[in-house]
């Protein structure tokens, strides 16, 4: 999977194919799905939801420019497997999904290898990580968005650091853009272009409806 569908496309950091190398995509699959595991595609993972296509996952770790220090918002846990690899590279991750089962199932998983690591809350992520909201704001190293969203959520704008860095898929329901968001020192953003992708929605208040 990692030689034939990340290399040959050009992901290049070693840490990004080292994590890739490492956890288990099965892991996060049901068992019915577990033989499709390494195919180069997403898969369902229930609740009309699936689990990214390696490269995506891959690409978009990437593109955040990760250090081992760093604490980052992931919105749209889903299967927990992305949250898995950002686990391999940064101390700390803060994930949102708003299926309460997909955050049971993927905190399950998690808790296996990264107890203490992360922390996951059932809510809308367009709102950002929702506990103690003001503790958050200029928090995060990086954010990582696994769902497509009409806009760029402010409150995800503002939880994130001077200086840190925002991947996420920007279009409508059926076509996005992934957008590579870097939140400036005097707080403006500047945006640029990376990808066309095809997400699920992010259902919220800053999301669809
Ligand atoms: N990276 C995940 C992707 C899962 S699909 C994986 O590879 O498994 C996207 C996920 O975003 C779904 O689980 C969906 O329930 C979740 N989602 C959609 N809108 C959301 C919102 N407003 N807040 C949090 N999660 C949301």
């Amino acid at each position: 999977m990692v030689d034939t569908q990340l290399v040959r496309r050009g992901i290049r950091s070693s840490n990004v194919l080292a994590a890739m190398r490492k956890v288990d995509r099965a892991d996060f699959l049901c068992d019915s799905e577990k033989r499709f595991a390494y195919n180069d595609e997403p898969q369902p993972i229930g609740f009309g939801q699936t689990i990214s296509q390696p490269f995506i996952v891959a690409l978009m770790t990437e593109m955040l420019e990760l250090n081992s220090d760093d604490i980052v918002l992931e919105v749209g846990v889903g299967s927990g497997y992305q949250t898995a690899i950002l686990l391999e590279l940064v101390s700390k991750v803060y994930g949102v999904e708003r299926i309460h089962a997909l955050s049971l199932r993927a905190t399950k998983i998690l808790l296996e290898n990264y107890k203490g690591r992360f922390h996951i809350a059932t809510a809308d992520g367009t709102l950002g990580f929702p506990l103690q909201n003001k503790i958050f704001i200029n928090f995060f190293d990086a954010c990582l968005v696994a769902a497509a969203a009409p806009q760029i959520p402010s409150a995800l704008i503002s939880q994130l650091k001077p200086e840190g860095r925002m991947i996420i898929p920007v279009g409508d329901r059926y076509s996005q853009e992934l957008v590579l968001v870097r939140k400036l020192k005097d707080g403006r953003i500047d945006k640029s272009y990376v990808d066309a992708v095809r997400f699920v929605p992010l259902v919220g208040k800053e999301g669809f409806h």
